[in-house]
């Protein structure tokens, strides 16, 4: 399977049956218990984003790109706190969803702005690009041409996770319960973590902050790395 085939294959799949399946997890309704250890590991995930970019005090003064922002749960945040958020998403459903939350949560339309878009396609300039739980979606090669192009458009940051290729033991294993029933289609790779290294230096970034968030279902590394 080449990487275009993962591209339509992705976004057919979180068009229709990862669509329902994610916005569940990344909500507060029932689900089930492994669901549910997914939810709690991502909110981890989240959480460590966003007490990073607090602890630096000037999220007003900053603008970010969330590039594959599922339905928002970092935007949304982010956008609480007066960041200037551009948020985007590959899957109009996704999207459509973040908006529907956002408004809820914000009461207005404004911040963030939403777009569907592939983050390849993306263009600008942002102080600080993120960019959470998507690499898993893509091989290396591919994982390698997207962060070398979200490097492209921030001023100072990148903030990405990825599941790492040292845990890839318990990940295979529990591999069904990432992507159960028909959407078993959907693969997940696992990357590691000196390629990702070596592909942000190769654009110019140095990791400054890390972070592991280790559930029994959810697997993420997450690296904020800085232009030297
Ligand atoms: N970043 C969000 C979060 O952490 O809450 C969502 C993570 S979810 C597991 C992966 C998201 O990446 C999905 O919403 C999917 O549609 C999106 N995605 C996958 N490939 C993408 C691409 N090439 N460009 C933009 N978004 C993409």
């Amino acid at each position: 399977m080449n990487a275009t085939d993962d591209k339509t294959i992705v976004k057919n799949y979180f068009n229709s049956t990862g669509f329902d399946r994610w916005r569940r997890i990344y909500g507060d309704g029932e689900v089930n218990k492994i669901q549910l250890d997914i939810r709690n590991g991502h909110q981890q995930t989240v959480d460590t984003v966003l007490s990073w970019l607090k602890a630096d005090n000037n999220l007003a003064e900053i603008s970010i790109c969330d590039a594959g922002c599922g339905v928002g749960s970092l935007s949304i945040p982010l956008a609480a706190d007066n960041a200037k958020v551009y948020a985007s998403d590959i899957s109009d459903k996704m999207v459509g969803e973040a908006k529907d939350r956002a408004l809820e949560t914000l009461g207005q339309k404004e911040n963030p702005t939403f777009a569907v878009q592939d983050l390849e396609a993306l263009s600008g300039s942002y102080h600080t690009v993120i960019c959470l739980d998507v690499l898993i979606h893509y091989p290396q090669e591919k994982a390698d041409e997207m962060i070398s192009h979200l490097s492209s458009l921030a001023q100072s940051r990148v903030i990405l996770s990825f599941a790492p290729k040292t845990f890839a033991l318990s990940i295979l294993k529990k591999i069904g319960s990432f992507f159960p029933g028909p959407s078993k289609a959907t693969r997940a790779y696992l990357h590691r973590e000196v390629d990702v290294v070596k592909i942000l230096e190769k654009n110019g970034y140095f990791v400054e902050r890390q972070s592991m968030t280790r559930t029994r279902f959810y697997f993420s590394r997450i690296l904020e790395a800085t232009r030297k």
